[in-house]
């Protein structure tokens, strides 16, 4: 490497001024130390982008730092945990300038905006991966869970899906610019929903954030609360550029299978729509009820004229 691992830190990664207080120990010992606040309890999730399988060899390094980050963030939001600190692991074929400084740059334009402090990480010689562990906080007992779902709850959704998956699975040369580039930036950039997160503690039942699609992410919530859930496709959120470039249809099936939207999709009781209707007012997110949660096992969409949809393809998965 041009670069010896101590200059990476230094001059990427390494910044003089700490950003938070409750950080006793940054970057530069053998561990980071940081204060948890009384009374809360600390939640913790990690994630890794690598190269080929998250994201193109020959992605734009700025858009890299700030998805591996985003996704990670987006953990946070479906906790209803307010971000913290954060570890970086990288693992590069090549230490270039130009890659680092991008990565950083698009890392902590997004740590920077949500408050997080890069307290530590590890630098490897091995192919393109990024590991990002994050820390957060919630009063002691308030974090939210996939499993506390119950029949009768109302099922909602921030913002509007499939759009990330257009931008994966269409081709959109052809497509006008302003749509093109709509949808493609809900691909590279996603937004984590940290302030609707931390808005739904004591109001959602249960949340998960929407990665590998609708479908199978309300599926962790249904499974793990022992319920069902009924959908109807009519009401899923859907962006005016995914309207615009396919039939109605497609758009639902992008909606309810395709992944990387990142955003929330919970379950609240029935008597908390008035809260969830201000939530979205004050964090300027659009929140949509897309159905409701039912005690038979299972997931059911419908469509407009009741028929129900089979779902093609579930979402990804790895293995
Ligand atoms: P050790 O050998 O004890 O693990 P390292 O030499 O790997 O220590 O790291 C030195 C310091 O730099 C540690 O505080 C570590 O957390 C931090 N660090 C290493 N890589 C990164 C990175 N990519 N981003 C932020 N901090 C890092
Ligand atoms: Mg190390």
């Amino acid at each position: 490497m041009a670069l010896s691992e101590f200059e990476i830190i230094r001059r990427f990664f390494h910044r003089e001024v700490p950003l938070r207080q409750d950080v006793a120990l940054g970057i530069g010992d053998d561990g980071a130390v940081v204060r948890v606040a009384e009374g809360c309890d600390l939640v913790i999730s990690t994630d890794t982008l690598a190269s080929g399988v998250h994201f193109p060899a020959d992605a734009e390094p700025s858009d890299i730092g700030f998805r591996s980050l985003a996704v990670n963030l987006s953990d946070l939001a479906a906790m209803g945990a307010e971000p913290a600190w954060a570890t970086l692991a990288l693992s590069l074929r090549e230490a270039t300038e130009a890659w680092l400084s991008g990565f950083a740059r698009g890392f902590f334009s997004l740590a920077d905006e949500a408050s997080m402090q890069l307290v530590g990480g590890d630098i490897t010689r091995g192919p393109l991966a990024i590991t990002v562990s994050v820390y957060g906080s919630v009063p002691r007992g308030e974090a939210l869970l996939r499993s506390g779902a119950r029949p009768g709850d109302l099922i909602f959704v921030t913002g509007t899906l499939g759009d990330a998956a257009a931008a994966l699975e269409l081709d959109l040369k052809t497509a006008p610019a302003t749509h093109a580039r709509a949808l493609r930036q809900r691909l590279l950039r996603p937004i984590p929903r940290l302030i609707v997160g931390v808005g739904l503690r004591g109001v959602a039942s249960s949340a998960i954030d929407v990665s590998d699609g609708l479908a199978s992410d309300l599926g962790h919530i249904v499974e793990a609360s022992g319920v069902g859930a009924r959908i109807e496709v009519a009401s899923l959120p859907l962006s005016e550029p995914l309207c615009q470039l396919v039939a109605r249809y497609q758009a639902w099936e992008l909606a309810l299978s395709g992944g990387d939207d990142y955003e929330l999709c919970f379950s609240a009781p029935a008597m908390h729509r008035a809260l969830v209707t201000s939530l979205a007012h004050s964090s300027d997110c659009p929140i949509t009820q897309i159905g409701v949660i039912e005690s038979e096992r299972g997931l059911r969409c419908v469509t407009p004229d009741g028929s129900l949809l089979t779902i093609a393809r579930p979402g990804y998965r790895h293995f």
